[in-house]
């Protein structure tokens, strides 16, 4: 490119880069992802070497954003930079090279990068007297009375002397999940959470979202020989009852730090808070003192940010689909995005009262964001333009036409015929946790029912080889398994036939409550209501529900049709347990991962001792059975006082 060209593109970079963080910082409605904005930060910080020119309002100069007006403003008694960040080993590396260059054998702490707003809190006398925001560096915004609200803030601590520390306020996804179900307008991620309740001049703003911050960092200390390494730091925060990170490792060369990073790669997406990377800093105080500062960063520290997890792509189109319960869901169709490993075209979108709150319209660029395992999902506008047309609520049945039905923020359709709800129960019925139908997929279901007039269950079992053959894609050898994955499910666990039946609310865990309660279908067929209220965790509707279900004539006889078929369901032995385990009649919560076991293993272990998995943690609960990484959960149950057993005494019980 031309020296012209170059400084254009340099003013272009600079303006747009100020633009986004303007909306970032200022609004808090960030318009691109973070990962657009570093790309081009970067670019900018490239042209810049290239050129020699540093334009005066460069964002590759300040740190952070504006101060809001409304605020009283904090003047920090020392600069607060930013950190510079590498996005793969080799920056990691580089990092490590410099640093030895000036220290012998350094040491290094590997941390969490917490992805929410920076907060400065100043102590005296063992009280919290101040709180301000990170700002521009110099000057921040004055949020004692909405940091105050946070309770897992200390108001006052142990050491008596002048202190300020620096920590991220955080947002655990839990609490934004509980926020968000009942928000008007829906948090789009867990940072502008954090940011809006903070710098928001009502402190009941902060206190309704239930923040945390998490500190790391000792800015200002008026006995700096109580502090002298990183490792001095967190023990003098945790010593006075600060909220710290769950990662803290001591690591000498890159090849540790990298292993620290890979094993953080893979259970990222199972924290309860937000982590956008690690940080990785000098350990000892003195060591940092000899490597110094530049204008933006100092270079003992460095920032290791994964890939991203979130990027924006325009919403094309969005195609409504008809579920097993007659559902009528919406599934956003983007521009395929690269994202967490995965080329990402389709995301979710819940209902259509969640189109309006999160404002997505055709044509726009939405924030899509896919954790490792989870479905991508969209979370809210980034930019609308002249082309965004607001999308219609359906009205009428996307596959049979029929007027849907609206129940709460969702819409039905009751046509008990419509073909899509008819193949959804097919497959429904056919999956491994029900009849478990090996090869019998979603497209063969919709091709039985086109063809071969599949519509009831009982249908699947009349199959016939002559039925099959000659279908598009059916070989003999197809059809031979087929037909024999089909006689092999005829014995299923009972749990598993009622779960395959699709009784509206009832999924796995009612099912195999059922099948412990009543043992066989007969005596499922012959509940009465009150006898299904009975089951704990079996509320009102639910119960009622089943009973119609096992009450209506048609739904008899199909399961007549069933039986006469062969199709006849296990009964559930009552187990007798030993009661003296320690597992016995307990309520666990699993959290954390475990090395030796999935989840769905050590589920079965403590089921087959008596016990019971519960999803959360409650005063109901038992026992928690917690492995490495565990996070809320655990922090939850040590606060209520449950019981924590690791996976080695876990191990012993179930060998005693
Ligand atoms: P940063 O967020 O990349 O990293 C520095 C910050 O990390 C610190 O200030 C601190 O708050 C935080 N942190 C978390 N855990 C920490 C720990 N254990 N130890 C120390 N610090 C820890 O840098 P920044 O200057 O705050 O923000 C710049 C970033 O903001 C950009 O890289 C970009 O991703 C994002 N941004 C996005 C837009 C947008 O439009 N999307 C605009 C501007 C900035």
């Amino acid at each position: 490119m031309e020296e012209k060209n170059l400084s254009q593109r340099q003013k272009e970079l600079t303006e747009l880069l100020n633009n986004y963080a303007y909306h970032y910082y200022v609004l808090e409605k960030p318009i691109v992802a973070d990962y657009d904005y570093d790309v081009l930060y970067d670019e900018l910080l490239e042209l810049e070497k290239t050129t020699g020119i540093i334009l005066s309002d460069s964002p590759t100069q300040r740190v952070g954003g504006e101060v809001l007006k409304g605020f009283k403003k904090v003047e920090h008694p020392v600069k607060l930079y930013s950190l510079n960040k590498c996005n793969d080993t080799s920056g990691i590396e580089k990092f490590v090279e410099d640093v030895k260059k000036v220290v012998k054998d350094p040491k290094f702490v590997v941390e969490y990068k917490f992805d929410g707003l920076r907060i400065i809190a100043k102590y005296k006398n063992g009280e919290l007297v101040q709180a301000s925001t990170r700002g521009n560096g110099v000057v921040g915004e004055d949020v004692t009375a909405q940091v105050k609200t946070i309770k897992s803030v200390p108001l006052k601590i142990d050491f008596k002397g002048e202190l300020m520390v620096a920590g991220e306020g955080v947002i655990t996804l839990q609490n934004l999940e509980k926020y968000n179900k009942t928000a008007e307008e829906k948090l789009k991620n867990a940072r502008n959470a954090v940011a809006g309740a903070i710098r928001n001049l009502d402190p009941k703003v902060t206190a309704k979202r239930n923040l945390d911050v998490v500190f790391y960092d000792i800015i200002s200390i008026d006995d700096a020989s109580v502090v002298t390494s990183q490792e001095e730091v967190y023990n003098f925060l945790k010593t006075n009852k600060f909220l710290t990170g769950k990662l803290f490792e001591v690591c000498s060369t890159a090849k540790e730090i990298e292993s620290v990073a890979q094993r953080v790669d893979k259970v990222k997406s199972k924290l309860d808070i937000l982590i956008d990377g690690l940080v990785i800093k000098l350990n000892s105080v003195k060591d940092r003192d000899e490597l110094g500062f530049t204008a933006k960063f100092p270079k003992w520290a460095i920032a290791y940010k994964f890939a991203p997890q979130e990027l924006t792509s325009v919403l094309r189109q969005v195609e409504w689909n008809v579920g097993r319960t007659g559902k009528v869901t919406p599934i956003a169709h983007i521009d395929p995005i690269e994202l967490a490993g995965a080329t990402v075209s389709r995301a979710t979108l819940n209902n259509y009262d969640d189109i309006l709150r999160k404002k997505v319209k055709l044509n726009s660029l939405v924030f899509v964001r896919r954790s490792n395992e989870v479905i991508p999902e969209i979370l809210g506008v980034a930019q609308d333009n002249e082309n965004s047309i607001t999308i219609q609520k359906p009205t009428h049945c996307p596959c049979c036409n029929q007027p849907l039905e609206e129940v709460g923020p969702n819409v039905f359709c009751t046509n008990e015929l419509c073909p899509d709800k008819v193949v959804s129960k097919l497959s429904h019925f056919a999956t491994r946790n029900c009849m478990n139908i090996d090869g019998l997929s979603d497209k063969i279901i919709k091709t039985l029912y086109d063809n071969c007039g599949v519509k009831n269950f009982s249908d699947l079992y009349k199959i016939t080889k002559e039925d099959l053959t000659g279908l598009e894609g059916f070989k003999d050898k197809k059809i031979n398994n087929l037909l024999t994955s089909i006689q092999n499910s005829k014995t299923p666990n009972l749990n598993n036939f009622i779960d395959a039946l699709g009784i509206d609310g009832v999924g796995e865990k009612t099912a195999k409550d059922l099948a412990k309660k009543f043992s066989c279908l007969q005596n499922i067929k012959t509940a009465t209501l009150d006898d299904l209220i009975a089951i704990q965790d079996v509320g009102e509707v639910i119960a009622q529900n089943i009973y119609n279900y096992f009450n209506s004539s048609s739904n008899l006889e199909e399961i007549d049709k069933l039986s006469s078929l062969g199709v006849t369901p296990l009964e559930t032995q009552q187990k007798t347990f030993d009661t003296s385990n320690l597992l016995y009649g307990k309520k666990v919560v699993l959290t954390g991962t475990l090395e030796n076991y999935k989840r769905n293993e050590a589920t079965a272990i403590i089921e087959n001792f008596g016990g019971e998995v519960v999803s959360s943690v409650s005063k109901n609960t038992n026992l928690v059975l917690a492995g490495s990484d565990a996070g809320s959960k655990l922090t939850k149950a040590q606060t209520l006082g449950i019981k924590v057993i690791t996976e080695q005494e876990f191990e012993q019980i179930i060998n005693s």
